[in-house]
């Protein structure tokens, strides 16, 4: 119940201002964002390649109103390359990127948020690395995947996310799910309506194993983003019968959620991705981490009372 009333907060500029000011917020948004600036989550970025974990770094941002936030934008991700380029990670620290924060809902926004990506997905192939583009709300989804096959033209590396909760994704994964493609399946964290997306959790998971398998027997390379334990044993089990290596998948989960899974998978083997948030603008990014766990709402409730 209280997940989707998180969700439209988490569109709400009037709670964005009360939540940012409240004392206390700083030490929760803490657990789920690794810092403000680059050099704040270069030793997380040092601390997970010694586990033998890969990270995915994303840094925070969604729904800018002006074309120079879509400039900056992109010039943070270019000043995070150049200093990725010094720790000589290779795909072991790619990047996700929200289209929304290179400018795709401004006028012309398409355009602009393919211009302001591709120098991005130009300098993580320069140093050896890749990019792979973050799924936002449905009305967004069209204009994600003709980027994505548009960068693909000269990236093929570049990769993807699909949602298990829309009804679109089944005929979407098997449209990825070709040699080269690297697409990354989660069950979705938006607020989204009846018509286009399953709202009962258990028919979510039902959707997600569905796409699983399409993944798993196609030809592509699949990045599991699930914290669930029931999804991460039935990965194991499609990835042992469609004949995939422990290095034809991975896992991905989320900086702060089930950590110590995070290295019990890595130690079995398994290529394990934390995706790493940083960044000042954390709203939106902190406001779905909420949704997703009740518990979560009555801990940050709990520290904002106790300040
Ligand atoms: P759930 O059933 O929600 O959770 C399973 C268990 O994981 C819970 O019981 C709990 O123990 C733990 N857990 C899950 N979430 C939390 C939390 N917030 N706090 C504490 N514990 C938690 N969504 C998109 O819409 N677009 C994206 O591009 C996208 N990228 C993602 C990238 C990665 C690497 C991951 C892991 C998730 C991403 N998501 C994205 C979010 C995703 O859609 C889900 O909202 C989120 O992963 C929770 O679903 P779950 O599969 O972990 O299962």
């Amino acid at each position: 119940m209280l997940g989707p009333v998180i969700l439209a907060a988490s569109r709400s500029d009037k709670m964005r201002r009360f939540i940012s000011a409240a004392p206390g917020t700083k030490q929760v948004v803490d657990r789920f964002i690794a810092g403000e600036t680059v050099e704040q989550v270069v030793p997380i970025v040092k601390d997970a390649a010694g586990k033998g974990l890969e990270v995915t770094l994303d840094v925070v941002g969604e729904d800018i109103t002006t074309v120079e936030q879509s400039y900056a934008a992109r010039d943070a991700y270019l000043q995070l390359i150049e200093r990725l380029k010094d720790l000589d990670l290779g795909t072991r620290a790619e990047m996700s990127v929200k289209l929304s924060m290179f400018g795709q809902a401004l006028e012309g926004g398409h355009e602009l948020a393919l211009a302001n990506v591709r120098p991005v997905v130009e300098a993580a192939a320069a140093i050896g690395t890749t990019v792979t583009l973050d799924a936002e709300d449905h009305t967004t989804l069209d204009s994600m995947f003709a980027i994505h096959e548009e960068l693909r033209k000269d990236f093929p590396q570049t990769g993807c996310v699909i949602q298990a909760y829309l009804f679109r994704t089944e005929d979407d994964a098997r449209r990825l799910s070709a040699a080269g493609s690297r697409v990354r399946i989660v069950k979705g964290a938006y607020k989204e309506p009846a018509s286009v997306a399953y709202q009962d959790k258990g028919e979510i998971d039902k959707a997600y194993v569905r796409i699983l398998k399409i993944l798993m027997d196609g030809e592509g390379y699949p990045m599991i983003g699930s914290h669930d334990p029931r999804l991460i044993a039935i990965t194991q089990e499609l990835a042992r019968r469609a004949g995939r290596k422990l290095d034809e998948y991975e896992f991905q989960m989320l900086y702060g959620i089930r950590s110590d899974e995070h290295v019990r998978l890595a130690a079995e083997g398994h290529r394990m991705r934390v995706y790493t948030a940083y960044g000042t603008d954390w709203y939106g990014y902190f406001m779905r981490r909420l949704a997703e766990k009740p518990a979560n709402l009555l801990f940050f409730a709990r520290s904002i009372l106790t300040k």
